[in-house]
């Protein structure tokens, strides 16, 4: 199997962002677009780069400058601590008598962290360091299907060494930013586009049905509220359904093709999502919807949504071949039979029943 590195590189010889830090390999420059790029998106922070690096056009100029003179260049950017910080570390490069030029060098700078360092150690010297910031835990954490939480010492760990693990050691700086352009780009926080990812038959998140709970925050597992978006397909009076496995609230019992996700989805998004099962559910029409169903149980809050979806002229092939294993083929005149959670069933008696 190619490995996870060189997928993401050929991936970003067709998709990857040409940004103009991205053209140089001044330690100056990369360092500036870094730091201006901690808290702020891309297409905001790229006038932000054009105007400082002009009117500072090396780390002497910034150095030399007035506090208030670096201050009115970061104004409207936020989070001035960066800019500060940025004209310290400016001091410090000319009392070095240069910008540092190994990992540790770096990272001793003012407001350089493990990210920042990790960026200008490879994207400038070609350094084997890697890269870890929200785009990366995203990516891996998908990939490879892993739950711990991004944002304990535990999950900071873990993340770190595998990304140091799937390194490509002889292309560092197009490796990190593939990885962080796939992240941005493909593989985002909300719509993921899985079902054009070259990623999608070995990630464990897609094939485990865990794309929108992964990654963990722990704050995020202490919120107790779920979405959750039904969708029960119609065919030939029968509708679709599983049972729950264990290790979550409902073991055992039945219920449609569920999409959890960390808000509300759309009805767009579900068929999206839907769409990933293959091109016949492209026959799939609305026929009927609940909204907006708020289930209280002991220690979460449900919101759920759910949609009933008719076949209209899919073929012969009955769509229970596009599910996963584990679906059944259930008569509604059968329905009473299989046991379904509370909220299911008021599902079922708003809609088909
Ligand atoms: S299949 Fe989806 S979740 Fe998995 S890596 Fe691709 S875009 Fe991300």
């Amino acid at each position: 199997m190619e490995s996870l590195s060189s997928v993401l590189l050929s991936w970003y010889a067709d998709h990857g962002r040409d940004l103009p830090w991205r053209q140089t390999r001044d330690p100056y420059r990369v360092w500036v677009s870094e730091i201006i790029l901690q808290q702020t998106r891309v297409a905001q922070g790229y006038d932000y780069y054009q105007r400082f690096v002009e009117r500072f056009p090396t780390v002497e100029d910034l150095a030399s400058a007035s506090s208030d003179e670096v201050m009115q260049q970061w104004e409207g950017l936020g989070y001035y601590s960066r800019a500060r910080n940025l004209h310290a570390a400016a001091k410090q490069v000319m009392e070095l008598g240069g910008f540092p030029v190994d990992y540790e060098g770096i990272r001793s700078l003012k407001g350089v962290g493990d990210y920042t360092a990790a960026a200008i150690a490879s994207f400038v010297y070609g350094l084997p360091t890697a890269v870890v910031d929200g785009n990366v835990y995203r990516v891996l954490s998908r990939y490879y299907g892993i739950d711990t939480p991004i944002d304990t010492t535990a999950g900071k760990k873990t993340f770190a060494v595998l990304a140091q693990e799937v390194l490509d050691q002889k292309q560092p700086a197009l490796h990190n930013q593939a990885i962080m352009d796939f992240g941005a780009i493909q593989c985002t926080p909300k719509s993921p586009d899985c079902s054009a990812c070259p990623l999608l038959d070995s990630c464990a998140a897609y094939n485990g049905k865990r794309v929108d709970l992964l990654p963990v925050k722990s704050k995020k597992t202490a919120v107790k509220e779920r979405f959750f978006t039904y969708i029960i397909i119609l065919e030939e009076s029968s509708v679709f359904l599983h049972r729950r496995s264990s290790g979550d609230i409902w073991t055992g019992l039945y219920e449609p093709l569920l999409f959890e996700s960390s808000a509300k989805l759309s009805l767009d998004d579900a068929f999206a999502k839907i769409s990933a099962y293959g091109n016949q559910t492209k026959y799939l029409k609305l026929l009927a919807s609940v909204e907006g169903l708020k289930h209280q149980l002991t220690h979460r809050t449900l919101y759920a949504d759910a949609y009933v979806l008719e076949c209209d002229g899919a073929g012969d092939d009955s769509l229970l071949k596009l599910l996963p294993d584990d679906y059944i083929k259930v008569p509604l005149s059968e329905l009473s039979k299989y046991a379904s959670p509370r909220l299911v069933n008021i599902i079922f008696e708003r809609t088909i029943i």
